[in-house]
């Protein structure tokens, strides 16, 4: 005895992202914005390991700085 399917109604494939319904360009989004956003997550470091690391904030000072001249 299989359980009945209550509630018949059809399944919404609705966008990844907002839910509104997909664009089959674009699935399983809705649109183009929707894919890059998704996309966007994967390729811009949030969830992958960063492409490069920068220290904001903090310059390198520069080491070769000229040292004056002890006065004796
Ligand atoms: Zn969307």
């Amino acid at each position: 005895m299989s359980a009945p399917d209550e509630g018949d109604k059809p399944t919404v494939a609705g966008c990844a992202l907002c839910g509104k319904p997909r664009d089959p360009r674009y699935q399983p989004f809705c649109s183009k914005r929707c894919a890059d956003i998704d996309l966007g997550r994967w390729l811009g470091g949030r969830y992958a390991i960063p492409a490069h690391e920068t220290e904001d904030g903090m310059e390198a000072s520069p080491i070769d700085e000229e040292t004056p001249p002890r006065l004796n």
